[in-house]
């Protein structure tokens, strides 16, 4: 073992080891991820037959199958506002001056989201917390530096990457946002996904993965998995928050998706390198 990988070894220890985070996992928030992680998106934003076609993946970032063919919700906020963006820096000061939805009043700031403008890798979370409203950055508190540690293991740094949130403004007492908050700020993250055009959406919990995919998907049963969707791949994994409060029973498996979407990256490179070439 290289001594590069030997402090990635240490650093991963005593990250997992350190006591929950407190940014991201006050109780209440916890008993509303517990129960609500299948419910946090009500059916009705979504097409009645929008189903996801899912194969088991066992960590290779090979084989996938299309996931719904039908419009998502992404999809039915298209031609909605920002239609006419084309520009990530036109998009944030939009974005920004945004109040279409009552969290900005009790939010200090907008996180909008950040990293390469043109990555071909982009992460989506559910909200920000404390330390991201503080800063304005997304995934910067513990729950961020955890996902830190996975971008390393799968190989990539943070500025190579998009890390996005579904809504941009901190939900009160960083509760799961509520779905008409989820409906007024989709328009962002459409907006944002269509300007930076990844080739891979990483989803971050059962919020991205409900909102962006199907609202079917039930992350302890789907994580890991790989879906096809208007030319993206999609990975269903754990939220980094959620690992941290139960590090035996999903630390592996987060590792294990990181390591498959590692692999599937370099597909896609072996596929298409012209296609790839802004990273790596
Ligand atoms: N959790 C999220 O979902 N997003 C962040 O930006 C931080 C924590």
């Amino acid at each position: 073992m290289t001594r590069t990988e030997r402090v990635e070894r240490m650093e991963q220890r005593s990250l997992f080891d350190a006591p929950l985070e407190s940014d991201f996992g006050d109780k209440a928030r916890r008993q509303a991820a517990a129960s609500s992680e299948a419910d946090a998106v009500p059916r009705s934003l979504f097409p009645e037959d929008c189903v996801v076609v899912a194969v088991p993946e066992k960590s290779s970032g090979g084989t996938s199958e299309p996931a719904n063919q039908k419009p998502g919700v992404a999809e039915a906020s298209k031609g909605s506002r920002w239609e006419s963006v084309h520009d990530l820096g036109e998009l944030r000061a939009l974005v920004t001056a945004c109040r279409e939805c009552p969290l900005r009043e009790g939010a200090k700031g907008v996180v909008f989201g950040e990293g390469d403008p043109r990555a071909r890798v982009m992460f989506v979370g559910e909200g920000p917390g404390q330390t991201e409203d503080e800063t304005g950055r997304p995934f910067v508190g513990r729950a961020g530096q955890l996902l830190d540690l996975m971008l390393r293991v799968a190989g990539f740094e943070r500025k190579q990457v998009f890390i996005a949130n579904i809504v941009k403004c901190r939900p009160p007492g960083n509760r799961l946002p509520l779905p008409h908050e989820v409906e007024a700020c989709l328009p962002n993250l459409e907006a944002q996904i269509r300007i930076i055009d990844p080739r891979i959406i990483v989803l971050l919990g059962a919020l991205s993965s409900q909102t962006l995919l199907d609202p079917g998907i039930r992350v302890t049963r789907d994580r890991g998995k790989w879906f096809e969707k208007d030319g993206r791949s999609y990975l269903v994994t754990f939220h980094p928050a959620a690992v941290l409060r139960d590090e035996a029973g999903k630390k592996r498996l987060l590792l294990e998706d990181f390591k498959s979407l590692q692999a599937k990256w370099e597909q896609v490179k072996r596929e298409s390198p012209k296609g790839s070439e802004r990273l790596g």
